[in-house]
């Protein structure tokens, strides 16, 4: 049983390492990083493979659940895939393309399958891989013979000795049709009783929204910038960054929960410091459909002003915005704290899969928060900007980051101050978030079925 897990992971370390290595070579000033990047990540895989009995003996005694077996039958133009599970559990299900892929994410797993990869890699499912994805939770990864869609998705509760399942089933599609509509859809499922034998058909109609359960609404995640320790940028009236973004974020969630349209949390509603990671890991773990981080910085061009959204690059679109980055991600190392390297590595292993997805969807709403902003307030000479912004690195949740407008330029600090300027900019985000949400379900045929938060 261990075994296999430790062949498994072995494997996975190797052709990792390889990958890593022949990735170094075409970036000549970076291969250096890169070589010791594939280092680290060979030595923590190392190390899991290591301990792996260890943890799983720890696991066994705590509640998280266990995969006790993998399989797939069918054949190339219908195969069903099957997790049994020591519990019945939620996950989401989409597809990516080149080579075609079908990812399932999935709470945190203990992976401890009683039979060998061999029952897996059959039918449409050329290659399977498996584990935790962030903090809290787990991934699989099926790669497909050819493009193919979900037909059906569900939970069987446990009976008559047989464990639980969570069961996905699946046809080959053209490829037309694959990128039409297996490629926006995602499919999400839920533990609980209710949903518990519900399928999800592709191709249903939406769904009415009295008949959605409340949490079937999206869910966005407002982050106010800064807080505690890190008060963030302070005016030359002395107004505090920290403070400000703070009271319009809890502003703009009233708001939002009066139109009655998106379920809203915050990552934080005091004064109180939250690492950056913590603030991505806070999305992940509500499974957030978008991040909104607000700030209302200073930069050292203080004719600089109006608004500006902000989405993650790895190259700034400019000065400013490489600054500002700058600036932001040096909260953690203010506050005092440790860079936090094993997440840095298991994203990059993952990060790949679903970052160019989940960077369509910023920027598109980047564009509508735009167009949705300026009717209504002062925007900045380039309003949509981007930069390696650590809070908005979320691999699947898209993500961006509002500068509300800048307390180096003092016509700004006037605006963020004025009651009537904070109405106008709230209405206006509140209608770029129906106008993001309306389109995104309208993409994917109301499969929204359940929210799994
Ligand atoms: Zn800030």
């Amino acid at each position: 049983m261990e075994l296999s897990r430790a062949i498994y992971m072995l494997f996975e370390l190797l052709v990792s390492c390889r990958r890593g290595v022949r990735q170094g070579v075409p970036l000549r000033r970076g291969a250096f990083l890169s070589v010791l990047r594939s280092v680290r990540f060979c030595l923590f895989a190392a190390m899991l493979v290591g301990v792996s009995s260890v943890a799983s003996s720890q696991e066994l005694s705590s509640d998280i659940v266990t995969v006790t077996a993998v399989r797939t039958s069918g054949d190339n133009k219908e195969s069903r895939f099957v997790l049994d599970v020591s519990k019945p559990i939620a996950f989401s299900v989409f597809a990516l393309a080149d080579p075609y892929r079908l990812v399932i994410d999935l709470p945190s797993l203990s992976f401890q399958m009683a039979h060998g990869m061999g029952q897996v890699e059959r039918a449409m499912v050329r290659n399977f891989r498996f584990g935790s994805f962030g903090e809290t939770r787990s991934r699989v990864v099926l790669d497909l013979s050819g493009p193919a869609k979900v037909s059906k998705a569900y939970n069987l509760p446990a009976v008559d000795g047989n464990a639980a399942r969570a069961v996905i089933e699946l046809v080959h599609v053209s490829e037309r049709e694959f990128s039409e509509q297996a490629l926006r859809d995602v499919i999400r499922i839920k533990a609980d009783g209710k949903s518990l034998e519900k399928t999800v058909p592709v191709r249903e109609k939406p769904i009415p929204e009295h008949e959605k359960g409340s949490d079937a609404r999206p869910l966005v995640v407002l982050d106010p910038g800064h807080g505690g320790i890190d008060t963030g940028a302070t005016s030359k009236r002395g107004l505090k960054e920290s403070k400000l973004v703070l009271s319009f974020a809890k502003a703009l969630k009233k708001k939002l929960e009066a139109d009655g349209h998106v379920r809203v949390v915050m990552t934080r509603e005091k004064d109180e410091f939250i690492s950056l990671s913590k603030r991505v890991a806070f999305a992940q773990a509500h499974n957030a459909n978008l991040f909104v981080s607000i700030h209302a910085d200073t930069v050292r061009e203080s004719y600089v002003r109006g608004a500006t959204v902000y989405t993650l690059s790895d190259r700034a679109s400019d000065q400013v915005a490489a600054k500002l980055a700058q600036q932001e991600n040096r909260s953690d190392l203010l506050a005092g704290l440790e860079l936090e390297e094993k997440d840095d590595v298991v994203a990059d292993i993952l990060i790949d899969l679903t970052r160019r997805e989940t960077a369509n969807h910023s920027s598109l709403y980047s564009r509508t928060l735009v167009g949705a902003l300026k009717s209504s307030i002062k925007l900045s000479k380039t309003p949509e900007r981007s930069a390696g912004f650590k809070v908005l690195k979320a691999p699947d949740i898209p993500s961006i980051l509002l500068e509300l407008g800048y307390l180096s330029n003092d016509a700004d600090q006037s605006a963020l101050t004025s009651e009537a300027w904070r109405k106008k900019a709230i209405d206006s985000i509140a209608k770029s978030l129906r106008t993001f949400f309306q389109r995104q379900s309208a993409n994917s045929s109301g499969l929204f079925v359940s929210g799994s938060g």
